[in-house]
């Protein structure tokens, strides 16, 4: 008689921007239903307005959620609203296995729902590390990594990280480890971003979002004085999709009228774009300047330098290669510029730190495998 294997349900949990970039890729995967999963997807509510989750959900063709959660603006709150949507969902699907993406809220909360349910967490792009807790990221990264059975790592420095620690060898035996490569450069592959010679000129694209960055107002506008001092001394454009937690601190600190003052001063404003868009940009322009993970590592899949504009970086590779420049200090940018635009790149960008673009064949293959056992 032939025996029928049933299909395995992984619960997983989305909620902010980054996330969508990375889930759909193995969604994509999944959906074909060749490695005998199936998905159920859980959406917190941390991003929900068109332009923070519903143009995504477009334009990479990922279908509505199976559960939306609605949650508070406050961080106590919505974590609480987050682990108690995400528990009752557990407790209603019983799944096989929970997976959890990167390092926001939604991911810590997802981790913990898991954990008192259970369920064998599995966390994609585990391994990573700034070494700074005063970052709320880091604090989820090492939180989740502590909890998941399976820990998925993009490159083989964040493996090493995780021996280091000892995560797989002395506290958890059993536990699988692997770098599969990272899930973004498949993303980014899938809608055609690959890498072009620049077409010369003086572009920079800008993202700024951290609470490190924007919270602060002083803060702030010495980052804006900063930008203005570039634009006039080095002859460049700065394009500047505004995060929405930036628009309500530059609204503070300039008024109402911001968006013509930024303007002004040859800061192009815009609203926060689509992935389309972000892959046209990082084509156009030259340097990218970013407090962001994901774009500092888009910066490096499309072959562009990236000052990272804060302390540490979690993707210590990218500094490791001179691919990234960390430039935490606003009076130090148009320095930092100027010594990055100096380096050769010539191999820098050969260096394939977050493998071959086919992530989530790799990641379904060997969970495909690790559900078997
Ligand atoms: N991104 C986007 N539009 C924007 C800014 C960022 O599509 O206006 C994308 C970016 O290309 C990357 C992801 O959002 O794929 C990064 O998200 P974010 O910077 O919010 O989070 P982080 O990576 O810092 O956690």
């Amino acid at each position: 008689m032939k025996t029928v294997r049933k299909m395995k349900t992984l619960l997983t949990v989305i909620g902010a921007r980054p996330q969508w970039i990375k889930a759909s890729a193995m969604s994509r995967v999944l959906q074909r239903a060749e490695h005998g999963i199936q998905e159920h997807v859980v959406h917190t509510g941390q991003h929900v307005s068109q332009e923070m989750s519903g143009i995504f959900f477009e334009e990479l063709g990922m279908s509505a959620p199976n559960t939306l959660l609605e949650v508070e603006f406050d961080p106590a709150r919505r974590m609480g609203q987050m682990m108690h949507g995400i528990a009752a969902t557990i407790a209603e699907i019983k799944p096989d296995a929970v997976l959890v993406y990167g390092d926001t809220d939604s991911t810590l909360a997802g981790a913990w729902a898991a954990s008192r349910a259970g369920i064998p967490l599995i966390h994609m792009e585990a391994g990573l590390r700034s070494f700074d807790r005063d970052m709320p990221e880091e604090i989820n990264r090492l939180l989740t990594d502590q909890l998941s059975a399976v820990l998925l790592c993009p490159s083989e420095s964040a493996v090493d990280q995780l021996r280091k620690e000892g995560v797989y060898t002395d506290c958890r035996p059993g536990v699988l480890v692997q770098a599969s490569g990272d899930l973004m450069l498949d993303t980014a592959r899938w809608i055609g971003g690959q890498p072009e010679p620049t077409s010369g000129g003086n572009k920079v694209l800008l993202t700024m979002h951290r609470p490190s960055n924007v919270d602060d107002l002083d803060r702030l506008k010495w980052w804006v004085e900063a930008i203005k001092n570039c634009i006039e001394k080095q002859n460049i454009e700065v394009i500047f999709p505004v995060h929405p937690r930036t628009e309500q601190a530059l609204k503070k600190a300039f008024g109402v009228n911001w968006k013509v003052q930024l303007m002004d001063w040859g800061i192009g404003i815009r609203p926060p774009a689509g992935y389309v868009q972000m892959m046209q940009w990082l084509k156009e322009v030259s340097t990218v300047w970013t407090d962001s993970g994901g774009v500092q590592k888009e910066a490096y899949f499309m072959h562009r330098p990236a000052l990272v504009l804060r302390n540490s970086t979690e993707w210590t590779d990218l500094v490791d290669v001179g691919a990234a420049m960390l430039s935490p200090d606003p009076a130090e940018l148009m320095e930092r510029n100027a010594q990055l635009m100096a380096r050769d790149f010539t191999h820098v960008f050969e260096t394939n730190l977050f493998g071959d673009g086919r992530a989530a064949e790799h990641i379904a293959t060997a969970l495909q495998t690790w559900f078997q056992k």
